[in-house]
């Protein structure tokens, strides 16, 4: 019988074992995870992979962990997160290209200083480059579709390189949610722009962000948009703003925000959850679909993403 690997020989420096999922999730709450894995750099991410695919051990990768609600208690498996792999986005012409890690701002950052536009209206979202293709993350009418050129994938134990055409990137959704390959780099097409015009959009954006979303820690949006509208339209025309359970709120700012304003625990928010779609659904007989998503519930996430 093979010897059961052991985790923190193999991944030593970059191994966590019991994280407490409240310091690294943007919503600030949650259990454990069972083993986090933080590659420091693309090549190391690269490496856990390809080990981890090759030993058909499952796990799920995560990226700054600000579209997730992790359980409370015990998240089961591996976790590999690449929101500390910090390697600047590389510039060659009208192209930008960024590891899975690189952050939107980062990405955004170097577009303005080499006076590349197309993708600054994205700049205030705050996940992975890796997160936002996978979600197919947008605001103000631009999504990551529209400034992709390609990815670098690993799809078991191969390395590929995926035009955008191939990633099923629709409406905050994309193929990697039911396939198995995970982004290790991402090639942006953008074109010339001036600083200017760029840094006007960017100001632009952070000030309808700042005066219509919440500041309290959160995972953005918590439901997609739905055919009569805007989630959070539908949630307030029911009176929900304000809504509290335990340390969870439904903003007063924006309904379509879960916010933790201390203390709160996966199982507040998840009741502000059922109570939003549990309205909408006797008000307008709409049902909701979440944008964010939950993590390790009966361990589910690891058992569906394993990767092989
Ligand atoms: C204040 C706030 C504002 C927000 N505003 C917006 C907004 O305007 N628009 C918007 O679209 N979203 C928004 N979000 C949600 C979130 O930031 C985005 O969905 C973001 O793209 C998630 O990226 P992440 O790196 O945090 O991913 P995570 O939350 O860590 O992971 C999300 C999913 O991506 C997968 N994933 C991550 N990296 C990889 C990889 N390398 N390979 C394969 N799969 C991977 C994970 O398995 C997971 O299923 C907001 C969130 C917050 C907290």
């Amino acid at each position: 019988m093979e010897r059961a690997v052991n985790f923190e020989e193999i991944f030593e420096k970059d191994i966590l074992h019991y994280a407490d999922s409240s310091k690294f999730c943007s919503v600030g709450f949650g259990g454990q995870f069972e083993w986090l894995i933080l590659p420091k750099t693309s090549q190391d991410f690269c490496e856990y992979i390809s080990f981890l695919n090759n030993k058909q051990t499952p796990y799920k990768v995560l990226g700054n962990m600000t579209n997730i609600i992790p359980q409370d208690g015990l998240m089961k498996g591996i976790f590999v997160s690449t929101k500390l792999i910090k390697e600047p986005p590389k510039v060659v012409g009208n192209r930008i290209i960024a590891n899975a890690g690189a952050s939107l701002f980062e990405v955004c950052k170097v577009a303005l200083e080499h006076e590349l536009g197309g993708i600054e209206k994205l700049c205030g979202i705050p996940g992975t480059v890796g997160g936002a293709i996978f979600n197919n993350a947008g605001a103000f009418g631009t999504e990551i579709a529209n400034v992709l050129e390609s990815v670098l994938v690993i799809d078991g134990l191969e390395m590929k390189s995926l035009p955008v055409a191939d990633l099923g990137l629709n409406y905050r959704t994309s193929n990697f949610k039911t396939n198995k390959q995970i982004i290790l780099s991402a090639t942006f097409m953008l074109h010339s722009s001036n600083k200017n015009d760029i840094i006007s959009t960017m100001r632009e954006c952070a000030k309808k962000r700042s005066q219509t979303q919440p500041q309290a820690a959160s995972a953005g949006s918590v439901f997609k948009r739905t055919a009569l509208g805007a989630a959070g339209m539908l949630l307030d025309k029911c009176g929900l703003k304000g809504k509290t359970c335990g340390g969870a709120e439904i903003s007063k700012k924006h309904a379509n925000f879960v916010i933790n304003n201390g203390g709160a625990t996966c199982q507040d928010y998840k009741t502000l959850v059922k109570l939003a779609t549990d309205t909408v659904w006797q008000n307008f007989g709409i049902e909701l679909e979440r944008e964010v998503e939950y993590l390790g519930e009966n361990n589910e996430s690891n058992s569906r993403l394993s990767h092989t």
